[in-house]
């Protein structure tokens, strides 16, 4: 099974942390992305044809900022240029500056049944620090109109003068309006960002309080019956984001729109971030790939591995050896004997322990190295 990807690059305005494909002063051009959008697929659709796809995803940018009627026609062109499966799960990111009861109805009517909302914090003052567009209450009006749906939640920690008690309230507001799935993620300060500079200031948290502040995260979402699943991703049981686990498995998935990168047959390969070069590549039936990579068989096994030790579920042994001809074991001895208090190694898995997994990069890092 595979996963399709969908960037769409407009947002109201821009956050003052985002790095991302996403174009505030562009959106007048959405009509003209999405026809060229619709068309990328089908261009795609031929060398896909033998392909299942069993997620789609909407994201962005801002998804819900643009006319709801041209995310019908998108999800009508999945399904139209690809083998999508019947009981796919079709997400799309909010932000709830930008919803309303139409919008859901429309996106529920067409088949969406998966909504991933950026709350980031429950803090008025802390959103506006970041740029965000919407408010606290907001945030509940629109959990209110996803009511009974599967729908997800974005936390940030790490965000200038947050306190412990300000990630408690985020997780338990989305908690409480029902979400299915909460993503807690740290604030990278990206260069280029304005936020940028307050990391330059020292204005940001330092790493020892975000580590603080992840554990009080897990704590409390644990408490509120969320469980872990992937360093940044929690959920109620069997709520995994199925988009994302195929990322984390290595699978294989296509991409359409500025930015977007796929994995198709051991190759990944990325769109131009330029949306002006995207309109002209299409327009002209080409395709806008601007970086493309063979991946060798050892670095097949090293984004294996890098994957699956994000996720509790940890290395599938026996999934490695079939994949890579090589027990696993023997191949990243060294890793495994340098690391043994960290791991778990248990029922053909190999994982980090829970309380590692925070810090799991320096320990992948000695695993590639190997
Ligand atoms: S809403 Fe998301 S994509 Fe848009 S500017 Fe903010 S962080 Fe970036």
């Amino acid at each position: 099974m595979a996963g399709i990807y969908v960037h769409i690059p407009f947002c109201r305005q821009k956050c003052r942390y985002c790095d991302f494909a996403s174009f505030p002063d562009k959106i007048g051009f959405a009509e003209s992305y999405m026809a060229c959008v619709y068309r990328e697929m089908a261009m795609r659709s031929p060398e896909l044809k033998d392909y299942s796809f069993d997620t789609l995803y909407i994201g962005g940018g801002t998804p819900s900022v643009i006319d709801e009627s041209y995310i019908a026609m998108l999800v009508a062109a999945a399904k139209k240029n690809f083998n999508l499966a019947k009981n796919a799960e079709i997400t799309i990111e909010l932000n709830p500056g930008t919803v309303s009861a139409s919008k859901i109805d429309l996106y529920k009517k067409v088949g969406i049944n998966r909504f991933s909302v950026g709350l980031q914090t429950a803090n008025d003052k802390l959103l506006a620090d970041l740029g965000r567009i919407h408010t606290l209450n907001q945030f509940i009006t629109c959990a209110k109109l996803l009511k009974g749906q599967n729908f997800s939640v974005d936390i940030m920690i790490g965000l200038k003068g947050q306190s412990l008690e300000d990630i408690s309230q985020a997780i338990e507001v989305a908690a409480a309006f029902g979400a299915s799935h909460i993503s807690m993620y740290a604030l990278t300060p990206e260069d280029g960002t304005p936020i940028y500079t307050d990391y330059l200031n020292g204005e940001l948290p330092d790493s020892d309080e975000v580590a603080e502040q992840y554990a009080f995260g897990v704590k409390k979402l644990k408490e509120l019956g969320f469980e872990r699943y992937e360093v940044s991703n929690f959920c109620k049981k069997g709520k995994e984001s199925r988009h994302n686990l195929n990322y984390w498995r290595r699978g294989e998935y296509i991409g359409f729109g500025v930015s977007a990168s796929s994995h198709i047959k051991n190759v990944r390969f990325t769109n131009t971030f330029d949306l002006d070069e995207y309109f002209k590549c299409i327009i002209s039936n080409h395709f806008a790939v601007i970086d493309r990579t063979e991946i060798s068989f050892d670095e097949q096994k090293d984004e294996y591995v890098m994957l699956a030790l994000r996720t509790t579920a940890g290395v599938d042994t026996a999934e490695y050896e079939r994949l890579f001809k090589v027990p696993f074991a023997r191949e990243y001895a060294p890793a495994i004997k340098k690391y043994e208090a960290y791991l778990d190694i248990a029922d053909g898995r190999v994982r980090i322990k829970d309380e590692y997994l925070f810090v799991q990069n320096t320990i992948i890092i000695d695993f590639l190295e190997t």
